[in-house]
Formats: structure tokens, C-alpha cells, sequence
């Protein structure tokens, strides 16, 4: 099983979005370009909600079905580890297998001073094809590197086989995340990762690891993408070495844990895949949800009601709501609208607040970050929120296709 050179990861919270998003992906495929859907659902989410990872692979499957798509498709275990990943491998062939909670963990020593014995090779300058920066490995960096991840990369080996054994080898794709940590990996320790996961005998198709700036969730980047750009340069360089020095897949690509809607960052990916030509797996979370509550608002009456419902409990449980995202998320208080206040807008004043539109002096981030991790409030509400998505599919299904194509497909995959 293979991962193609381009794929997008979509989350659909409420399993009812999935032929509208696989709906972007035949928009890019009649310009020619072959972008392969993945449906990602991470436990905290399916906690979070009351739903199955069944209930993934049971929309997925249908909206495959319903629109006669082709080309594979996957569902992704998103960020799993060793005490979550049990009701994920049945329904998926995708696993994200989360390490980040090991970073700097001490490893056996003794297993430390094996791994930086047997790869004397990392120490000095590594120069690459088209990239000018080099990377310098000393002996210190090597072993302290060894000390950092060493453990995260054994912990890794022991999830995969679990689920190895579970699926089969070679039933599955398998992508190591080092994303939700504090500091981001730089090139020379993303090159001594790779060796230990080469070591380890985890065939990685992907691997996110935690780029510099700030990857708040459904909003825009918030960091150099001058510096952003030629980091990510030389992780791809450094991805296509240990590609050819230790034999991990040869479409190992990075996995981008994008947060959604990372705008102002998306040709400079767009132009590094085609500089070294290799893809990139982006991973959305949360967009969707978002257009769901655009298409309720858009829709008027029930549906913008609702929509205000949504946005005047979440407001009332803001602390609640943001506490597990606190550190990928960015809300001033003083930008937020009063529920009152919201309760008197028409559809264009909640629509325009909320929709990622940064031309648009109404686009309100703050407002938009407090919805995108509201879908709590969705949830509890449960039948009669599914309901008004069912009664307004077709205005949702349109907004939840335009986003994902022209927002970010397009940029990203096509350039424009
Ligand atoms: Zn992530």
C-alpha cells in the first residue's frame, strides 16, 4: 500500500461531509492532478464527540461509492500511541503514530551509545542538490540527539508493531508525528530521526515533524515564512538523503500538520515540492467543520439560529472548550462578540466573521478559533444539529467543496 506524491488529510467531525470533500479532490483531478483523500480523526476528537473510527471509514467508504472515485483512498489513526490504538485498526489503514510525549524520555544508555557507534557516517558536513545551507553533525549533536528522540523512535517501533501485527505488513500506511511538542525539530536532528527510524525497521511513508512559527488551529500562520520556507527545504533535502542512504520508501514525504488554513505558507510548500520533486501530505482538522457552520448561517432562518445557538455556548464555555487546544490557539477575548450582539447579526454579518476571508474587513479570528473548538457544543446538541446538516446539505456541501479546492488544494497542489 502507497502513498501518492500528493494527498490531503480532511477531518469530518460529524461523518456527514465526506462526498463534499472528496468532491474537491475530482475538481483537481479534472485539471489533471491527482490528490488522494485521507479522512483523519484523532481519539481526542472521537472522545470528545462519542464516535467510533468506524463511523470514519463507514462515510468515507460511501461517499467513494456515491461518486464512483477511482483512485485509492485512506482513513488515518490520527495520533495514536500504544493505549489508544486498538479501535483504530480495523477500520483504518492509515496511522499516525504520535511520539511526542517520548521526546526527550532517556533511552537505555547502552542503546544510546549502539546507535551513535554504528553511524559514524552522520558526523561532519552534509551537503545537498539544490539546496545551499549545509548541515553540520558533531559527535555532540549526534549523541545528544540520540539522548532526545532515541526513546520516541523505540516507542514508535513498538506501536507499529502492534499494529503490524494487527494488519499485515505492507496493509498500511505508517506516518511517525513529533508535531505536538514545544520546540521544532531542526534539519540535522530530522536526519538522525530518520536514521534511528531506519534502524527501528518502520517504514515511514510520512513523517510531521514540528516546523518553526505558530500552527494555530483554522487560522493563518503566525511566523517567518522566509525562515519557514528554507527549513522546510532542507527537511525535504534531508528526507531524500535518508531516502537514499537508509533505505526507508522511496515516497517518504513530510507530513504538514497544518491546523487548517495555513494560507500565507502554501505556495512556499507548493514551490519546495516542485524545486525537489516530491509531495507533501497536508493535514487539515477543523476546516470543514467550520464551512458546516457557514452553510448553517448562510442558510438563514433554523440554520442561523443555530449557527448564533453554537456561538453563544461556546462563548458561555470558552474556558472549557479551549483548555485542551490552549497551546494552538490564540483568542483575544477583547475581539470576541457578545452573544447578543450575535444574535441580532444577519446571515452575511455571521458568515463574513467567520469564513477565513482575510480580505474581508469582518473576517474576525478570534471568533473563528473559539468556533473551531466548539464543536463540542455541536456535538451535544447531537440530533437536531445533524438534522439542519441534513436539511441544508446542499448549501453546506458547496461551501465544505470551495474551501477545500480553492483554499487549499489549489494553492498548495496547483500553485495558484
Ligand atoms: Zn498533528
Amino acid at each position: 500500500m502507497t502513498l501518492s506524491r500528493f494527498s490531503i488529510g480532511v477531518g469530518d467531525r460529524f461523518a456527514h461531509q465526506a462526498k463534499a470533500q472528496l468532491e474537491a479532490c475530482i475538481l483537481a483531478q479534472q485539471v489533471g492532478v491527482e490528490v488522494i483523500p485521507v479522512w483523519n480523526k484523532s481519539n481526542r476528537e472521537h472522545t470528545i464527540i462519542g464516535s467510533e473510527p468506524s463511523s470514519t471509514r463507514a462515510a468515507a467508504d460511501a461517499a467513494v461509492k456515491a461518486l464512483g472515485w477511482s483512485k485509492p483512498y485512506f482513513c488515518d489513526a490520527d495520533h495514536i500511541n500504544l493505549t489508544t490504538v486498538d479501535r483504530f485498526l480495523a477500520p483504518c489503514d492509515f496511522f499516525t503514530i504520535d511520539v511526542a510525549d517520548h521526546i526527550g524520555k532517556p533511552a537505555d544508555p547502552a542503546s544510546i551509545d549502539t546507535f551513535v557507534g554504528e553511524h559514524p557516517e552522520l558526523i561532519g558536513t552534509i551537503s545537498f542538490e539544490r539546496v545551499e545551507q549545509k548541515i553540520e553533525i558533531t559527535p555532540e549533536l549526534l549523541r545528544a540527539t540520540a539522548a532526545k528522540f532515541l526513546f520516541a523512535v523505540q516507542e514508535a517501533g513498538k506501536i507499529y508493531r502492534r499494529i503490524e501485527v494487527a494488519k499485515g505488513k505492507g496493509s498500511f500506511i505508517p506516518e511517525i508525528s513529533m508535531d505536538e511538542t514545544d520546540a521544532a525539530q531542526t534539519p540535522a536532528e530530522l536526519i538522525i530521526i530518520l536514521s534511528a527510524i531506519a534502524d527501528e525497521q518502520i517504514p515511514i511513508q510520512t513523517i510531521a515533524p514540528k516546523f518553526s512559527g505558530r500552527f494555530n488551529k483554522g487560522v493563518d500562520y503566525v511566523g517567518d515564512v522566509a525562515q519557514f520556507s528554507s527549513e522546510m527545504a532542507l527537511d525535504m533535502a534531508a528526507i531524500r538523503y535518508a531516502v537514499e542512504h537508509y533505505g526507508l520508501p522511496s515516497n517518504l514525504k513530510l507530513s504538514v500538520h497544518s491546523g487548517s488554513d495555513k494560507f500565507s505558507i502554501y505556495f512556499a510548500i507548493y514551490e519546495s515540492m516542485n524545486k525537489f520533486s516530491t509531495g507533501v501530505h497536508l493535514k487539515t482538522a477543523g476546516t470543514t467543520w467550520l464551512e458546516e457552520i457557514i452553510g448553517l448561517a448562510e442558510a438563514g432562518g433554523d440554520g442561523l439560529s443555530l449557527a448564533k445557538e453554537i456561538y453563544a455556548q461556546a462563548h458561555d464555555h470558552s474556558a472549557e472548550l479551549c483548555a485542551p487546544y490552549a497551546t494552538v490557539i490564540d483568542i483575544d477575548p477583547a475581539r470576541l462578540p457578545t452573544p447578543t450582539t450575535v444574535s441580532g447579526w444577519t446571515s452575511d454579518q455571521f458568515t463574513s466573521a467567520l469564513r477565513h476571508d482575510q480580505s474581508s474587513p469582518a473576517y474576525n479570528p478570534s471568533f473563528r478559533q473559539l468556533l473551531h473548538v466548539g464543536f463540542k457544543i455541536a456535538a451535544k446538541i447531537g440530533r437536531r444539529y445533524l438534522g439542519l446538516l441534513e436539511a441544508n446539505e446542499a448549501v453546506i456541501a458547496k461551501n465544505v467543496t470551495e474551501n477545500l479546492y480553492a483554499r487549499h488544494i489549489a494553492p498548495v497542489f496547483l500553485g495558484h
